[in-house]
Protein backbone atom coordinates (compact mmCIF):
# COMPACT_ATOMS: atom_id res chain seq x y z
CA UNK A 1 0.00 0.00 0.00
CA UNK A 2 1.06 3.68 -1.02
CA UNK A 3 1.74 5.90 1.91
CA UNK A 4 0.84 9.39 1.43
CA UNK A 5 2.13 11.82 3.81
CA UNK A 6 3.54 10.07 6.99
CA UNK A 7 5.26 12.69 8.58
CA UNK A 8 1.53 14.30 9.00
CA UNK A 9 -0.40 12.81 12.32
CA UNK A 10 -4.03 11.29 12.28
CA UNK A 11 -6.09 12.55 9.03
CA UNK A 12 -6.03 9.03 7.42
CA UNK A 13 -8.69 9.75 5.51
CA UNK A 14 -7.82 13.21 3.77
CA UNK A 15 -4.21 11.68 3.19
CA UNK A 16 -5.50 9.15 1.45
CA UNK A 17 -7.89 10.85 -0.78
CA UNK A 18 -5.39 13.58 -1.47
CA UNK A 19 -2.64 11.11 -1.96
CA UNK A 20 -4.96 8.88 -4.73
CA UNK A 21 -6.02 12.34 -6.39
CA UNK A 22 -2.46 13.79 -6.50
CA UNK A 23 -1.49 10.26 -8.39
CA UNK A 24 -4.24 10.63 -10.98
CA UNK A 25 -3.64 14.30 -11.43
CA UNK A 26 -7.80 15.24 -10.52
CA UNK A 27 -6.49 17.20 -7.17
CA UNK A 28 -8.91 20.14 -7.16
CA UNK A 29 -7.32 23.71 -7.45
CA UNK A 30 -8.61 25.31 -4.53
CA UNK A 31 -9.11 24.25 -0.65
CA UNK A 32 -10.36 25.29 2.23
CA UNK A 33 -7.89 23.48 5.30
CA UNK A 34 -9.95 24.59 8.68
CA UNK A 35 -8.79 23.70 12.14
CA UNK A 36 -7.75 25.54 15.48
CA UNK A 37 -3.97 26.85 16.16
CA UNK A 38 -1.58 24.29 15.76
CA UNK A 39 -3.51 21.18 14.23
CA UNK A 40 -1.20 21.00 11.09
CA UNK A 41 -3.10 23.36 8.32
CA UNK A 42 0.19 24.47 7.44
CA UNK A 43 2.38 22.03 7.56
CA UNK A 44 -0.16 19.87 5.49
CA UNK A 45 -0.52 22.68 3.08
CA UNK A 46 2.85 22.27 2.51
CA UNK A 47 3.14 18.32 2.17
CA UNK A 48 0.29 18.88 -0.17
CA UNK A 49 2.37 21.47 -2.36
CA UNK A 50 5.33 19.04 -1.99
CA UNK A 51 3.56 16.14 -3.04
CA UNK A 52 2.22 18.02 -6.14
CA UNK A 53 5.25 18.18 -7.52
CA UNK A 54 8.00 15.47 -5.88
CA UNK A 55 9.88 14.19 -8.83
CA UNK A 56 9.51 10.54 -7.11
CA UNK A 57 5.80 11.25 -7.15
CA UNK A 58 4.23 7.72 -8.27
CA UNK A 59 7.57 5.10 -7.74
CA UNK A 60 7.12 2.08 -5.93
CA UNK A 61 8.10 1.94 -2.15
CA UNK A 62 8.47 6.02 -1.96
CA UNK A 63 6.52 7.90 0.39
CA UNK A 64 4.48 11.01 -1.22
CA UNK A 65 5.80 13.65 -0.72
CA UNK A 66 9.25 11.56 -1.28
CA UNK A 67 10.68 14.65 1.44
CA UNK A 68 14.47 14.34 0.14
CA UNK A 69 13.89 15.60 -3.66
CA UNK A 70 15.03 19.05 -4.60
CA UNK A 71 11.07 19.96 -5.30
CA UNK A 72 10.42 18.79 -1.98
CA UNK A 73 13.14 19.86 -0.44
CA UNK A 74 13.06 23.37 -1.60
CA UNK A 75 8.66 23.38 -0.97
CA UNK A 76 9.11 22.23 2.38
CA UNK A 77 11.54 24.58 3.49
CA UNK A 78 9.98 27.68 1.63
CA UNK A 79 12.63 28.26 -0.21
CA UNK A 80 11.41 28.49 -3.72
CA UNK A 81 9.48 31.30 -5.76
CA UNK A 82 6.83 29.28 -6.71
CA UNK A 83 5.19 29.20 -3.49
CA UNK A 84 3.46 31.76 -2.09
CA UNK A 85 2.39 33.08 1.30
CA UNK A 86 -0.68 35.69 2.10
CA UNK A 87 -0.89 37.03 5.51
CA UNK A 88 -2.46 39.78 7.62
CA UNK A 89 0.97 40.92 9.14
CA UNK A 90 0.72 42.87 11.63
CA UNK A 91 -2.56 44.40 10.56
CA UNK A 92 -6.09 43.08 11.34
CA UNK A 93 -7.29 42.31 7.74
CA UNK A 94 -5.77 40.83 4.35
CA UNK A 95 -6.59 44.17 2.13
CA UNK A 96 -7.91 43.70 -1.66
CA UNK A 97 -4.30 45.25 -2.24
CA UNK A 98 -2.67 41.45 -1.25
CA UNK A 99 -5.09 39.38 -3.23
CA UNK A 100 -4.40 41.76 -6.63
CA UNK A 101 -1.04 41.44 -6.26
CA UNK A 102 -1.53 37.25 -5.74
CA UNK A 103 -3.73 37.46 -8.79
CA UNK A 104 -1.68 38.94 -11.14
CA UNK A 105 1.29 37.03 -10.20
CA UNK A 106 -0.98 33.59 -11.15
CA UNK A 107 -0.78 34.01 -14.84
CA UNK A 108 2.72 34.24 -14.96
CA UNK A 109 4.47 31.14 -15.59
CA UNK A 110 5.69 28.51 -12.86
CA UNK A 111 9.47 29.37 -12.36
CA UNK A 112 10.98 26.02 -10.73
CA UNK A 113 8.24 23.66 -9.63
CA UNK A 114 5.47 21.78 -11.28
CA UNK A 115 2.90 24.04 -10.21
CA UNK A 116 2.59 27.93 -8.39
CA UNK A 117 1.05 27.83 -5.26
CA UNK A 118 -0.61 30.06 -2.94
CA UNK A 119 -1.36 29.68 1.00
CA UNK A 120 -3.63 32.10 2.54
CA UNK A 121 -2.79 31.88 6.39
CA UNK A 122 -6.16 32.97 8.57
CA UNK A 123 -8.54 33.33 5.64
CA UNK A 124 -11.37 34.80 7.76
CA UNK A 125 -8.94 37.96 7.61
CA UNK A 126 -9.46 38.47 4.09
CA UNK A 127 -11.87 42.01 3.93
CA UNK A 128 -14.94 41.59 1.59
CA UNK A 129 -13.70 43.23 -0.78
CA UNK A 130 -10.86 40.71 -0.34
CA UNK A 131 -12.84 37.76 -1.00
CA UNK A 132 -14.56 38.82 -3.68
CA UNK A 133 -11.50 40.02 -5.68
CA UNK A 134 -10.67 36.51 -5.16
CA UNK A 135 -14.19 34.86 -6.41
CA UNK A 136 -12.98 35.16 -10.03
CA UNK A 137 -9.55 32.36 -9.82
CA UNK A 138 -11.35 30.60 -7.46
CA UNK A 139 -13.74 30.12 -10.27
CA UNK A 140 -11.53 29.47 -13.14
CA UNK A 141 -7.58 29.72 -11.62
CA UNK A 142 -5.13 29.64 -14.15
CA UNK A 143 -3.52 26.37 -15.30
CA UNK A 144 -1.34 24.73 -13.17
CA UNK A 145 -2.31 26.89 -9.68
CA UNK A 146 -2.96 25.64 -6.36
CA UNK A 147 -4.63 27.76 -3.97
CA UNK A 148 -4.72 26.70 -0.11
CA UNK A 149 -6.81 28.78 2.24
CA UNK A 150 -6.24 28.56 5.84
CA UNK A 151 -8.54 29.18 8.36
CA UNK A 152 -10.44 28.27 11.54
CA UNK A 153 -13.67 28.93 10.84
CA UNK A 154 -15.02 29.35 7.63
CA UNK A 155 -18.48 30.51 8.66
CA UNK A 156 -16.69 34.15 8.97
CA UNK A 157 -15.95 33.89 5.29
CA UNK A 158 -18.14 34.51 2.49
CA UNK A 159 -20.75 31.95 1.36
CA UNK A 160 -19.26 32.46 -2.36
CA UNK A 161 -16.17 31.51 -1.30
CA UNK A 162 -16.88 28.45 0.29
CA UNK A 163 -18.77 27.02 -1.94
CA UNK A 164 -16.05 27.20 -4.40
CA UNK A 165 -13.52 25.66 -2.74
CA UNK A 166 -13.58 22.24 -1.15
CA UNK A 167 -13.58 22.10 3.03
CA UNK A 168 -10.82 19.83 4.96
CA UNK A 169 -11.37 19.81 8.71
CA UNK A 170 -8.05 18.89 10.33
CA UNK A 171 -8.21 16.00 12.66
CA UNK A 172 -8.50 16.99 16.71
CA UNK A 173 -6.65 14.88 19.39
CA UNK A 174 -7.87 12.96 22.33
CA UNK A 175 -6.70 13.43 25.28
CA UNK A 176 -4.85 10.21 25.44
CA UNK A 177 -3.36 10.76 21.96
CA UNK A 178 -2.45 14.07 23.25
CA UNK A 179 -0.52 12.96 25.82
CA UNK A 180 1.03 10.33 23.74
CA UNK A 181 2.14 12.79 21.32
CA UNK A 182 3.31 15.42 23.95
CA UNK A 183 5.55 12.41 25.53
CA UNK A 184 6.89 11.89 22.09
CA UNK A 185 7.03 15.70 21.04
CA UNK A 186 7.79 17.17 23.92
CA UNK A 187 10.99 15.35 25.04
CA UNK A 188 13.27 17.51 26.23
CA UNK A 189 10.53 18.53 28.67
CA UNK A 190 10.52 17.07 32.34
CA UNK A 191 7.08 16.07 32.68
CA UNK A 192 8.26 15.21 36.16
CA UNK A 193 8.26 19.16 36.87
CA UNK A 194 4.21 19.69 35.96
CA UNK A 195 2.08 19.04 38.67
CA UNK A 196 -0.63 16.45 37.78
CA UNK A 197 -3.49 18.93 38.09
CA UNK A 198 -1.70 21.50 35.42
CA UNK A 199 -0.91 18.78 33.19
CA UNK A 200 -4.31 17.57 33.22
CA UNK A 201 -5.58 21.09 32.64
CA UNK A 202 -3.03 21.39 29.65
CA UNK A 203 -4.55 18.37 27.91
CA UNK A 204 -8.13 19.59 28.08
CA UNK A 205 -7.19 23.32 27.49
CA UNK A 206 -5.19 22.23 23.91
CA UNK A 207 -9.09 21.76 22.77
CA UNK A 208 -8.16 18.73 20.53
CA UNK A 209 -5.08 20.88 19.11
CA UNK A 210 -1.29 19.19 19.11
CA UNK A 211 0.27 22.88 18.28
CA UNK A 212 -1.56 24.14 21.01
CA UNK A 213 -0.49 21.26 23.53
CA UNK A 214 2.83 22.07 22.54
CA UNK A 215 2.88 25.43 23.42
CA UNK A 216 1.43 25.20 26.57
CA UNK A 217 4.60 23.31 27.80
CA UNK A 218 5.99 26.10 27.88
CA UNK A 219 5.47 26.91 31.74
CA UNK A 220 4.96 30.55 31.35
CA UNK A 221 1.88 29.54 29.31
CA UNK A 222 0.58 26.89 31.61
CA UNK A 223 0.72 29.25 34.39
CA UNK A 224 -0.99 31.82 32.58
CA UNK A 225 -3.78 29.26 31.39
CA UNK A 226 -3.99 27.95 34.48
CA UNK A 227 -4.65 31.18 36.54
CA UNK A 228 -7.53 32.28 33.67
CA UNK A 229 -9.22 28.94 34.03
CA UNK A 230 -8.89 29.69 38.23
CA UNK A 231 -10.86 32.87 37.64
CA UNK A 232 -13.57 31.01 35.28
CA UNK A 233 -13.99 28.69 38.22
CA UNK A 234 -14.32 31.63 40.97
CA UNK A 235 -16.74 32.92 39.13
CA UNK A 236 -18.91 30.16 38.93
CA UNK A 237 -18.32 28.87 42.67
CA UNK A 238 -19.84 32.65 43.74
CA UNK A 239 -22.97 32.34 41.18
CA UNK A 240 -23.51 28.51 42.59
CA UNK A 241 -22.71 29.95 46.11
CA UNK A 242 -25.50 32.90 45.34
CA UNK A 243 -23.33 35.38 46.28
CA UNK A 244 -24.76 38.90 46.21
CA UNK A 245 -23.11 41.59 44.11
CA UNK A 246 -19.99 42.58 46.36
CA UNK A 247 -19.64 38.62 46.64
CA UNK A 248 -19.42 38.42 42.62
CA UNK A 249 -17.47 41.55 42.36
CA UNK A 250 -14.91 39.93 44.49
CA UNK A 251 -14.57 36.91 41.71
CA UNK A 252 -15.21 39.01 38.68
CA UNK A 253 -12.33 41.40 39.90
CA UNK A 254 -9.74 39.35 39.06
CA UNK A 255 -10.65 39.50 35.18
CA UNK A 256 -8.88 41.40 32.71
CA UNK A 257 -9.18 45.14 32.36
CA UNK A 258 -8.01 44.40 28.58
CA UNK A 259 -10.70 44.52 25.99
CA UNK A 260 -9.04 40.95 24.15
CA UNK A 261 -8.06 39.38 27.11
CA UNK A 262 -11.41 40.00 28.71
CA UNK A 263 -13.49 38.42 25.75
CA UNK A 264 -11.06 35.43 25.47
CA UNK A 265 -11.52 34.77 29.58
CA UNK A 266 -15.52 35.51 29.26
CA UNK A 267 -15.51 33.14 26.32
CA UNK A 268 -13.82 30.66 28.92
CA UNK A 269 -16.38 30.97 30.97
CA UNK A 270 -18.78 29.87 28.31
CA UNK A 271 -16.93 26.91 27.69
CA UNK A 272 -17.51 26.14 31.78
CA UNK A 273 -21.00 26.51 31.51
CA UNK A 274 -21.20 24.53 28.28
CA UNK A 275 -19.47 21.92 30.23
CA UNK A 276 -21.78 21.86 33.01
CA UNK A 277 -24.94 22.04 30.54
CA UNK A 278 -23.93 19.13 27.89
CA UNK A 279 -23.26 17.37 31.93
CA UNK A 280 -26.24 17.47 33.21
CA UNK A 281 -27.61 15.81 29.46
CA UNK A 282 -24.96 12.95 29.41
CA UNK A 283 -23.16 11.91 32.33
CA UNK A 284 -20.21 10.81 30.53
CA UNK A 285 -20.18 13.59 27.63
CA UNK A 286 -16.85 14.74 26.61
CA UNK A 287 -15.82 18.04 27.82
CA UNK A 288 -14.01 21.68 27.08
CA UNK A 289 -13.53 22.96 29.90
CA UNK A 290 -13.24 20.99 32.72
CA UNK A 291 -10.58 18.49 33.62
CA UNK A 292 -13.09 16.21 35.32
CA UNK A 293 -16.70 15.44 35.97
CA UNK A 294 -15.73 15.58 39.66
CA UNK A 295 -14.24 19.06 38.97
CA UNK A 296 -17.30 20.26 37.41
CA UNK A 297 -19.66 19.36 40.14
CA UNK A 298 -17.50 21.40 42.38
CA UNK A 299 -17.71 24.29 40.95
CA UNK A 300 -21.00 24.97 39.44
CA UNK A 301 -22.95 21.29 39.51
CA UNK A 302 -26.23 22.43 41.68
CA UNK A 303 -26.31 25.80 39.31
CA UNK A 304 -29.99 24.89 37.60
CA UNK A 305 -30.13 24.13 33.33
CA UNK A 306 -32.33 27.80 33.63
CA UNK A 307 -29.53 29.92 35.36
CA UNK A 308 -27.08 28.28 33.18
CA UNK A 309 -28.96 29.00 30.23
CA UNK A 310 -29.01 32.71 31.87
CA UNK A 311 -25.18 33.16 32.21
CA UNK A 312 -24.76 31.55 28.50
CA UNK A 313 -26.88 34.35 27.08
CA UNK A 314 -25.72 37.00 29.29
CA UNK A 315 -22.14 36.07 28.51
CA UNK A 316 -22.48 36.30 24.66
CA UNK A 317 -24.34 39.54 25.15
CA UNK A 318 -21.26 40.73 26.93
CA UNK A 319 -18.76 39.48 24.35
CA UNK A 320 -21.05 41.35 21.43
CA UNK A 321 -20.77 44.45 23.27
CA UNK A 322 -16.94 43.77 23.73
CA UNK A 323 -16.46 43.61 20.39
CA UNK A 324 -19.05 46.59 19.64
CA UNK A 325 -16.20 49.07 21.81
CA UNK A 326 -18.72 49.28 25.05
CA UNK A 327 -16.80 50.33 27.96
CA UNK A 328 -14.74 47.17 29.58
CA UNK A 329 -16.04 48.17 33.04
CA UNK A 330 -19.41 49.29 32.63
CA UNK A 331 -19.55 45.41 31.39
CA UNK A 332 -17.57 44.19 34.25
CA UNK A 333 -20.26 46.16 36.39
CA UNK A 334 -23.38 44.50 34.13
CA UNK A 335 -22.17 40.98 34.73
CA UNK A 336 -21.96 41.34 37.99
CA UNK A 337 -25.39 42.72 38.70
CA UNK A 338 -26.67 39.66 36.19
CA UNK A 339 -24.99 37.13 37.89
CA UNK A 340 -25.65 38.34 41.43
CA UNK A 341 -29.74 38.16 40.50
CA UNK A 342 -29.58 35.05 38.13
CA UNK A 343 -30.77 32.70 40.89
CA UNK A 344 -33.59 35.26 41.85
CA UNK A 345 -34.96 35.38 38.25
CA UNK A 346 -36.05 31.75 38.45
ZN1 LIG B 1 10.01 14.58 -3.48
Amino acid sequence: MKSFFPTLLKNERHKAQFGEHILRGTLAHAYLLQGPTGTGKNFFAHLLSAALCCHRQGEDGIPLPCGICPACEKILSDKTPDLHHVTAGDGASIGIAAIHEIKSDMYLSATEQAKKIYIVHEAEKMTTAAQNALLVVLEEPPPDVVIFLLCEDATSLLPTVRSRVQTVRMSLFTEDELDAFLKTAGRDIRFSTIDKEHYRHLLTAAGGSPGKALSLLQTKELNASYAEKERARAILRAVMARADFLGIHEATAQLSTKRQELAAELQMLILAIRDLIVLKREEHAPLCFFSTPEEAEECGGSISMRCLFDLYDTLREAITQIRQNANVNTIVTILNTKFSSIHTKR
